[in-house]
């Protein structure tokens, strides 16, 4: 996983919506590669004081991988120029399009909303549920439920959030840890292994809100529904591996079925072509 800060430097000011995404360019890398490419990442957090927005990337084996060797090389040669311990960020040139943003309903319409994460496709959802909490109350039920295969993958998510905006934030999530399953069996020792994650992980966290399992996404719809009365309505919105969204897909149609006068909305956010 990658993890970049975009500073923005545009003489107007920029406002990003939750969900949002932008296509990176870094022109260094196509100058070293050939061929101009631009690939489209969510806006994990935006800080409009700052205007900076933090992109999550899961490395693969093109424009992701050579972004990573880039910054590799650019700490090596930075090595050289910085003294011993002291922290440089390094800092490449990068070019940004934010396209228009597909309009989204206002959420806090809805009597409960569920955000389904999978791995890197929390980066869509986090955003969304920090927006909802920081907004003045309306009643809405915000859920969120994050599968990962590493704990480490979601600290990022909890690096600025303190006091009030971590509780809310944590009310809502669901962590649910897979690939430790060993570690379920024996109990949360296995964890005790990544103080890096066990650190950056707030204890409230690791305390209340972590499985060791993978979702069982239709019992989570079923939740759901039978959380509502009739009249009202639900909001679902899924970010992750086609699998996951497939199950996801056929769960709330599942729903729509049953769903006795409870009105549904949908949204899948995809990352593949
Ligand atoms: C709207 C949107 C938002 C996304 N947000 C994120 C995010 O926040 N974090 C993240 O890790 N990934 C995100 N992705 C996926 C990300 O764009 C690709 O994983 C990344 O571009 C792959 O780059 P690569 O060249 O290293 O991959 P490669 O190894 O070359 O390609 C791997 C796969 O990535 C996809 N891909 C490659 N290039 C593009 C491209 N230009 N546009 C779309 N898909 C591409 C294809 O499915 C391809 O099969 C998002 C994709 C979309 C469409």
């Amino acid at each position: 996983m990658l993890e970049a800060d975009v500073l923005i430097n545009r003489p107007e000011r920029v406002e990003i919506s939750p969900g949002a995404h932008i296509f990176l360019t870094i022109p260094r890398l196509h100058r070293l590669r050939g061929g101009m490419r631009t690939n489209p990442f969510v806006v994990a957090a935006f800080s409009e004081g700052e205007q900076c927005l933090k992109l999550v990337m899961r490395v693969r084996d093109g424009f992701t991988k050579s972004l990573v060797e880039l910054t590799q090389c650019e700490e090596a040669s930075s090595l050289s120029t910085t003294s011993p311990g002291e922290e440089q960020a390094l800092q490449i040139p990068a070019s940004i399009f934010l396209p228009s943003q597909a309009p989204f309903p206002n959420l806090l319409q809805y009597t409960r909303v569920l955000f389904i994460g999978g791995g890197v496709g929390g980066s869509f959802c986090v955003p969304w549920v920090k927006y909802l909490h920081a907004q003045p109350p309306t009643g809405t039920t915000v859920r969120f439920v994050w599968s990962v295969s590493d704990p480490l993958e979601t600290h990022w998510a909890f690096s600025e959030l303190k006091d009030a905006a971590l509780r809310n934030f944590t009310s809502s999530l669901e962590l649910h840890v897979t690939s430790t399953r060993g570690a379920r069996e024996r109990g949360e020792a296995e964890l005790e292994l990544l103080p890096r994650a066990k650190n950056e992980i707030p204890s409230s966290i690791l305390a209340g809100n972590v499985r060791y399992s993978r979702p069982i996404l239709s019992l989570v719809l079923e939740q759901e529904l039978h959380a509502c009365m009739e009249g009202d309505d639900m909001a679902v919105l899924v970010c992750g591996p086609e699998g996951m969204t497939a199950d996801v897909r056929e769960a709330v149609g599942r729903t729509i079925d049953n769903r006795k006068g409870v009105g549904v909305w949908y949204w899948e956010e995809s990352f593949g072509y």
